[in-house]
């Protein structure tokens, strides 16, 4: 099969001729259709030192994917042959207290698909079946392939109830825009969206954000001047990882406000702790998709709403054959886009 992989230790991919997966009895083994480029992907085939303190070649790279199970296991319930599923990218052990207790994203044993095990850019990729999410039959193959970052804005957007607060996001890249569609569905009255592209802001006030923030001109105050907001932000969304976007969101907030921290940052900063600590801030990190309650709320959100599907759709700007994978990192490089797919049917 076909298979995107990380062939050596250094930068680079190859898209090389490999043996198909097997699949074990708890398993599914998928025929990928569409599969979703991620930043993790850019590390990956970048090769920096995450990346080299993480991977251990020979390695097929991926983790969003949409696809069709080929077969499974003899053990497997509630997947079979024929159904369309999208991937949770996170594999986990089912034996710490954690995964015992139902709080499956707080695995201590978490080995992520196309990190720490083959992937899915490839023909075919195989995980335990609990990581096949069934999807209704009719579903968008491209919409099928952003499940894992839906989820992420998904899980991060949903931490407290948001009907008629001010939220504001920092960060307009795929999942930022996501969660700027979550918010305005799940009741938000103003939803604000920092960047520094103004491509990428685009594409959030397409998401339905209220209003938009170039950080290179103009700061969270100046949109809360512009909004009439008197006291701060209720609820902050912080899916850039840049330390500038969280100081400024702290500096912005109301009294007793509350952030949840998806963005990854490069390294250590500091932080405002008098602030945090005298205007009571909540400050909470997220990680992954809660397995599997943030599916089921995407899914059913996704399901019964046209006006959010489509701005989860828009948010898909580019399409590349499998073929092309090298134009397709490419455009995910430029940052000129929102979230690239890739068509492996
Ligand atoms: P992305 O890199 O495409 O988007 C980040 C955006 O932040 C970019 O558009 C960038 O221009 C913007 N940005 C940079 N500095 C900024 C600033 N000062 N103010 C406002 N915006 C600024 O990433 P993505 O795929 O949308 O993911 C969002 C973040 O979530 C990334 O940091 C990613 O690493 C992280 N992530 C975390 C998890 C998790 O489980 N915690 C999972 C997936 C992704
Ligand atoms: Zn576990």
């Amino acid at each position: 099969m076909r298979a995107l992989t990380k062939l050596t230790a250094g930068p680079g991919l190859e898209l090389v001729d490999r043996p198909e997966p097997q699949c074990g009895p708890r398993d599914v083994k998928v025929r990928v259709l569409r599969a979703g480029l991620c930043g993790t992907d850019l590390h990956l085939a970048g090769w920096d030192d995450w990346a080299a303190a993480t991977v251990v070649p020979p390695l097929v790279i991926g983790h969003e994917f949409y696809g069709e199970v080929v077969e499974a296991g003899p053990a497997v319930v509630g997947v079979k042959v024929g159904d369309r599923v999208s991937g949770e990218g996170h594999v986990v052990c089912g034996r710490c207290r954690n995964c015992r207790a139902g709080r499956r994203h707080l695995c201590i044993r978490t080995k992520g698909v196309g990190v720490n095990r083959d992937g899915a850019f490839a023909d075919y990729v195989v995980v335990p079946a609990t990581n096949a999410w069934v999807q209704p039959a009719d579903l968008d193959p491209d919409l099928g392939a952003v499940f894992d970052p839906l989820g992420n804005a998904t899980h991060t957007a949903l931490q407290w109830p948001l009907i008629g607060e001010d939220v504001v996001i920092t960060g307009a890249g795929p999942i930022g825009v996501m969660a700027a569609a979550i918010a305005r569905h799940a009741g938000a009255r103003y939803v604000v969206v920092s960047d520094a592209s103004d491509y990428r802001l685009a594409l959030a006030e397409k998401a339905g954000a209220d209003l938009t923030v170039n950080v290179t001109r103009e700061t969270l105050g100046d949109a809360q001047r512009h909004l009439g907001l008197k006291e701060g932000f209720d609820i902050g969304l912080e899916m850039s990882g840049a330390a500038p976007a969280v100081t400024d969101m702290i500096e912005n907030m109301n009294h007793g406000g509350r952030i949840a921290l998806l963005g990854l940052p490069h390294a250590s900063y500091e932080l405002d702790w008098g602030k945090v600590i005298t205007h009571m801030i909540t400050l909470k990190g997220i990680y992954g998709r809660e397995m599997y309650d943030t599916w089921y709320a995407m899914s059913q959100m996704v399901a019964t709403s046209e006006r959010l599907r489509s701005a989860v759709t828009q948010v898909i700007t580019h399409r590349f054959p499998a073929e092309q994978w090298a134009d397709a990192f490419e455009t995910a490089r430029s940052g000129q886009c929102g979230k690239v797919v890739m068509d492996w049917s």
